[in-house]
């Protein structure tokens, strides 16, 4: 007879490393109260945290004959729909930070019993836009919480948690997704149109080795991948291009949209990513082949002007004016 292990997230591409630590977790029945999941914008760090709420909380989480989570129960269904009470999620919304005061609301619930099942999950997103004084705070519950209570930190960027918030709980890292395996799981998609078949070779290499994003730019179209086009475009004027020139694409050629400028400075992020990858023979994710100028940029300039977009999308996140906020991009980056 063979014994067959439990599978545990099946539905969760990708990601071995992950799902190798949560397996042994999980399979042992010593998951930690805390995690931090940290990984790039699109590696599925939402769809992971979701996934680990659902085997905390799935009704066969203790029967072997089903996979963990299930995914089909009353309790991994409400979960997937977003409407389960027991799983909280914080975030910052349209502000730029999470404050101490989101972090209070989460302490008057703490002590509160889980409703539906035995643990209760708090999902805090953007978690290295916690302030210090929310780290802090939120620093009280995680040394002594409830044993029904499991905290689920997602980030883009670990290093930015106070050391103190790193060593109370294990940090799982998310990757982005190769742009074969992209292909390969748009080509899988049930229902595409002729047209969107067409689109899965540019949607794949424009999704910054997200599956999300590909999927979007795979359904919603030429809009969509215009904007990377924009993105190319100003990477180029950023690395290669002139001051001048740049400042004048910034008035005539960038959306005057937030949301869209917000994206926008996301797929830069991308490019920029993708070309110090190249320094090191890594895969491309978001160009299909190396622009000309790649080899001329030095990989100091590609790290201060990442680290001048990052400030420029927190910037924009906080309400600056866009066009004031890619100028200073443009004369400081
Ligand atoms: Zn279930």
């Amino acid at each position: 007879m063979t014994v067959q292990t439990r599978k545990i997230f099946p539905s969760l591409l990708g990601n071995e490393k992950l799902k190798n630590t949560l397996s042994s977790d999980f399979a042992s029945g010593k998951s930690a109260h805390a995690y931090i999941l940290d990984g790039p914008s699109g590696s599925g760090k939402r769809t992971a945290a979701l996934l680990i709420a659902q085997a905390v909380l799935c009704e066969h989480r203790d029967d072997a004959s089903h996979p963990l989570p299930c995914g089909k129960c009353p309790v991994c269904r409400k979960i997937a729909g977003g409407i389960s009470v027991d799983v909280m999620t914080v975030s910052n919304g349209d502000h730029a930070t999470i404050g101490v005061e989101a972090i209070r609301q989460i302490r008057q619930t703490l002590y509160v019993a889980p409703n539906d099942g035995d643990k209760k999950i708090y999902i805090i997103e953007n978690a290295h836009r916690m302030t210090v004084q929310a780290q802090n705070a939120l620093l009280l519950s995680l040394e002594e919480p409830p044993p029904y209570v499991m905290f689920l930190l997602l980030t883009e960027d670990a290093s930015a948690l106070l050391e103190t918030v790193r060593s109370r709980a294990p940090t799982i890292k998310t990757e982005l997704f190769p742009s074969a395996f992209v292909t390969e799981f748009l080509a899988a998609q049930p229902n595409l149109t002729p047209a969107q078949r067409e689109r899965i070779p540019a949607s794949a290499h424009l999704c910054g080795g997200s599956l999300g994003s590909a999927l979007n730019l795979l359904k919603s179209g030429d809009t969509e991948l215009a904007l990377y086009k924009t993105a190319e475009e100003f990477v180029d004027l950023l690395l290669n291009g002139k001051k001048t020139d740049a400042l004048v694409f910034i008035n005539t050629s960038l959306p005057k949209d937030r949301e869209k400028t917000r994206t926008l400075l996301t797929l830069v992020r991308f490019a920029l990513r993708d070309l110090l990858a190249s320094k090191k023979d890594g895969e491309l994710l978001f160009f299909t082949e190396l622009p000309s100028y790649a080899r001329r940029v030095s990989i100091r300039r590609l790290l201060e002007l990442s680290e001048a977009v990052v400030r420029a999308e927190n910037d924009i996140a906080a309400n600056g004016a866009q066009v004031t906020v890619l100028t200073a991009l443009v004369c400081g980056g």
